[in-house]
């Protein structure tokens, strides 16, 4: 593809969730209509997001040309001796898939005058004062601003490092098996091996679901472990045996779950987004609706100020619960069912998704911290006293 220009205002390095995100908020906001923006879609782009299915419960900064595949109005959670099945009144429980993303954004972007979209790998970048030069396969560019959305986030400060693990498959099934009404969010009814360890069921229709094994905790497991304990699970809740379903898809991954490692500057024009910034929520791993509030505050911000400022993390408060959680996940693998247990049974399912979320009042975090277990509580408090005097950061002193 030739290039309409070499300079831009903004160029946005991967075409994943966050750089598609940020393209849509930079071109669509009234107050940057005459800025311009080269996205760097790379060659692997496409199979990356064909990889993914998104699941979320807030809609809030999600960019229009993204179509919402499955949604439910129930769910369900077993932990412990909760089995609850609930319903959702004022928010919903929605799956978008990757290549649906991809695409719809990919079209939309593809309209719009003030975007370039440029297939090539960056190779390399750097600074100066006035701005930065990428190297986008071979051919130079130069910005006011370049936003990274690919590469590792910086774990060095972080005190608790876990991984969210996960293998799922889609499975189709000859009889009627599912209920499409219910999204099964977790089900800890598995064998809990060195972290939490959960399923969840994404039922497309009573014939069609994903079927997800997950796990934080510290390392992957082989292949074949993630496989037998989703054919045991099969059999036993759905009394699925092999031969009685087709896998017609499958999809793992891997997020890290780490404190402190929110880190969206690289530079003074260069700024990382997505899980590169180390966006995803230190203690679940969720980053779809915290990638797009990330990118719309990017937006924001340019049309305001002319420059990315620092988007918010967390507030101290968040970080705090995070941490303590990371804790008892790291340290009391036995007493994450009880904390589990506890949070779904003594508390409307909506303020759980809130708290996740990050959308809950003070009076709402009291009520969630006053219907756990407290003890493990004040104990991971006691064991990170010096973090939780400096509103949940890791001293420098913690790096590895
Ligand atoms: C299978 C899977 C399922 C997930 N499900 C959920 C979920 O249900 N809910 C949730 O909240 N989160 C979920 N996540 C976590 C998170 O939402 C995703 O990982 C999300 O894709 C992160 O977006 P990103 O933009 O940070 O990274 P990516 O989407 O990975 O985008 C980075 C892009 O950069 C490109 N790239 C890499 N190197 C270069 C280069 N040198 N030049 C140009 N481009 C380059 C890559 O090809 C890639 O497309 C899931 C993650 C996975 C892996």
């Amino acid at each position: 593809m030739a290039f309409a220009q070499r300079h831009y205002d903004y160029v946005i390095g991967g075409a994943g969730l966050s750089g598609l995100s940020l393209c849509w908020h930079i071109a669509t906001h009234p107050g940057l209509a005459d800025k311009s923006v080269a996205l760097i879609q790379s060659p692997e782009d496409e199979k990356h997001a064909a990889g993914k299915t998104w699941c979320f419960w807030a809609k809030d900064a999600l960019p229009d040309p993204v179509s919402i595949r499955y949604s439910w109005q129930h769910l369900e959670v077993y932990a412990g001796k909760t089995a609850l099945k609930v319903p959702l009144s004022t928010m919903g429980y929605y799956c978008v898939q990757g290549e649906d993303y991809f695409a719809k954004m990919m079209h939309a972007l593809r309209q719009m005058h003030q975007v370039d979209v440029i297939e090539a790998q960056i190779g390399g970048f750097g600074e100066s004062k006035s701005g930065v030069k990428i190297d986008a396969g071979g051919r130079p560019l130069t910005a006011q601003y370049f936003f990274k959305s690919y590469g590792n986030p910086d774990l060095k400060r972080a005190r608790f490092r876990l991984l969210q693990h996960f293998k799922g498959v889609e499975i189709e099934t000859d009889a009627p098996v599912f209920d499409p009404s219910t999204a099964r969010m977790m089900d800890f009814r598995v064998k809990q091996l060195d972290g939490a360890t959960f399923f969840y069921v994404l039922p497309y229709s009573e014939t069609k679901a994903l079927v997800e094994y997950t796990l934080f905790s510290p390392a992957k497991l082989p292949e074949e472990a993630y496989d037998a304990a989703i054919t045991a699970y099969l059999n036993r809740y759905y009394n699925l045996q092999q031969g009685r379903y087709r896998i017609t898809r499958s999809e793992s991954g891997v997020i890290p779950m780490a404190d402190s490692i929110y880190r969206p500057q690289a530079g003074q024009r260069v700024h990382l987004t997505g899980t590169a910034s180390g966006i995803p929520k230190a203690s679940t791993g969720y980053a779809f609706s915290r990638i797009h509030r990330q990118a719309k505050h990017i937006a924001d911000s340019l049309a305001l100020h002319g420059s990315p400022r620092r988007q918010p993390d967390s507030s101290a408060r968040y970080r705090i619960y995070d941490l303590m959680l990371l804790d008892i996940l790291s340290r009391d693998q036995k007493l994450i069912v009880p904390v589990f247990e506890a949070l779904f049974a003594n508390n409307p399912i909506e303020r759980v998704l809130r708290f996740i979320d990050e959308q809950t009042v003070f009076s709402e975090d009291v009520r969630v911290m006053a219907s756990v277990p407290w003890l493990p509580f004040l104990r991971a408090g006691g064991r990170n006293l010096d973090m939780l005097l400096r509103g949940g950061i890791a001293p420098r002193s913690t790096s590895s």
